[in-house]
């Protein structure tokens, strides 16, 4: 019997759980037997443990609520399993997994409890890292949410206040939505257009062909529509004028293949535009009448002088016939420029000898500029099949801007050339040059250079007229130039294909 026990003990002493009784049947339910584990788990001694409650092992920690279980675990009778914080004699925080069993005697009696401890403070460890690494990545996704729900708005505010109309819509050509000012201009409410198709909307206006292509252009090839013009009579609002962009958005982990549009209504500047032109038209012509009759009276005046007239009365006719002559090819040009607007503008279609018409141009100008030499080399054709007169407008145009704008300069160079069934024509001045963003723009009716505003006359037309004369003519018109060195005007204009093999 003894030996049994001593065998028992020495199986309790070599387990690596700690193993502790405790006698219910004594008061405060004290420790009667502890093994080796529990005393290198706690650190205590067995003379330190032997006689006391366990509460000692949570030394100042006494909120927890486990402890609750227990004493209600010792009070039933019954037994619990715990995960508990116990410290070390010497402090040290230890997780005690403490399985609590209560031993009845033959009359059911509680008379003592065995408690099986295991450290688990490890796998406690890893469990708190694994919810601090949870919190911590939770509360990124809260902050992550919190900053697109803020982009969202602000880019919401940003739509809601342009004063354009702007829609989106899915795929499918669905709208998902729009904003105010797309109510405001179409005075229809949102449940009329969100979620409907794009070509059911009101009449139909956007149910256009050629639209309709072109929207469908987005997704696939990712091409934006630009500047499409939709003139419709719209319910509500009657018939109007509208310009449209539209463009395949994208907002990261958000959405893709969506599609904005921008709708401008420009009935009012279209109208403002064509008010304007039918001003300068009519200006143009009211002012042309009287001044051919002045630019008569002056001939006359100048061919009925008399030899013997004074020197000065010489000079003054001389000079007015500068000036009106220069208010008449100021009138010539905004002439020219409302007869392109409204398409009024005629070719007369001719052959002539290409190369003697620019010769003589350039004669011409040279016999009226003192200040520069004007240098004409290479051939284009003798044969072209043109307007001339519009032909030698270009070509004086292009001169007079290149004596114009290159004061600090002595010379312009005109080059004619014949590539592949064009023929091309480039005028180099040594001036002061166009700056990148300005080139595209100068060919625009009434750009001219800021800073050039005040230094030279002109109404910046020209170049306008110049693009249109070489467009009616199935040819381009472009400038190559760098600021401070100089510029190249060029156009080409197609040769017809029996006069291709001439030269
Ligand atoms: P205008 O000469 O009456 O202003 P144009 O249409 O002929 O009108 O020219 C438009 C603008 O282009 C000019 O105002 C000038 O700023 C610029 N420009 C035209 N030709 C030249 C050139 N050869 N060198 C530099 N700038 C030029």
């Amino acid at each position: 019997m003894k030996q049994d026990l001593s065998l028992l003990i020495q199986a309790l002493d070599s387990s690596i759980s700690g193993i502790i009784l405790t006698d219910n049947q004594q008061p405060d339910n004290p420790i009667i037997y502890c093994n080796k584990s529990f005393e290198r788990m706690t650190g205590y001694a067995r003379h330190e443990i032997i006689g006391h409650n366990c509460r000692f092992l949570q030394k100042e920690d006494r909120n927890q609520k486990e402890r609750l279980l227990l004493r209600k675990a010792v009070e039933d009778g019954a037994e619990c399993v715990v995960e508990i914080r116990n410290y070390q004699k010497n402090g040290t925080l230890f997780w005690n997994e403490l399985y609590m069993s209560p031993i009845k005697n033959e009359q059911g009696v509680v008379c003592y409890f065995i408690g099986v401890q295991n450290d688990i403070t490890r796998r406690k460890k890893a469990e708190m890292e694994l919810l601090h690494q949870q919190e911590i990545m939770e509360s990124q996704i809260r902050q992550r949410t919190k900053s697109l729900k803020e982009s969202e708005d602000y880019l919401s505010s940003i739509v809601q206040t342009v004063r354009e109309s702007l829609v989106v819509l899915d795929p499918a050509f669905k709208v998902l939505s729009i904003n105010d000012h797309f109510l405001k201009t179409f005075k229809v409410s949102k449940e009329e257009t969100e979620g409907k198709l794009l070509y059911e909307l009101g009449n139909g206006q956007w149910d256009i062909p050629k639209l309709k292509e072109l929207l469908e252009n987005i997704l696939p090839t990712n091409n934006p529509v630009e500047e499409f013009e939709v003139e419709h009579d719209f319910p509500h609002i009657g018939k109007k004028l509208m310009l449209l962009n539209a463009h395949r958005i994208e907002l990261e982990g958000q959405y893709k293949d969506r599609i904005l549009i921008a709708i401008e209504d420009i009935t009012d500047r279209r109208e403002i535009e064509r008010r304007k032109d039918d001003f300068l038209s009519i200006a143009s012509h009211e002012l042309k009448t009287p001044l051919t009759t002045i630019k008569g009276y002056v001939q006359i005046m100048q061919r009925l002088m008399p030899d013997s007239a004074d020197d000065k009365f010489k000079d003054i006719l001389r000079k007015t016939g500068i000036y009106v002559e220069r208010l008449n090819s100021l009138i010539a040009e905004l002439l020219d420029m409302s007869r392109i607007q409204t398409g009024n503008i005629e070719l007369h279609k001719e052959e002539f000898d290409f190369d003697k018409a620019i010769h003589e141009a350039v004669e011409n100008i040279q016999a009226a500029t003192k200040t520069h030499r004007i240098i004409i080399s290479g051939k284009a054709t003798n044969n072209y099949a043109g307007d001339e007169s519009h032909i030698v407008q270009v070509i004086n145009n292009l001169l007079s801007n290149a004596v114009k704008y290159a004061p600090e300069s002595n010379e312009v160079k005109v080059y004619l050339s014949r590539v592949s069934n064009f023929l091309k024509v480039a005028v180099t001045d040594a001036g002061m040059g166009i700056k990148i963003e300005d080139q595209k723009r100068i060919f625009d009716r009434f750009f001219r250079v800021g800073e050039i505003q005040q230094r030279f006359p002109g109404m910046g037309i020209g170049l306008y007229v110049c693009d249109q004369i070489i467009k009616n003519h199935g040819g381009t018109l472009w400038v190559e130039s760098e600021p401070g060195k100089g510029s190249t005007f060029s156009f080409t204009l197609p040769l017809e294909e029996r006069n291709t093999n001439e030269r």
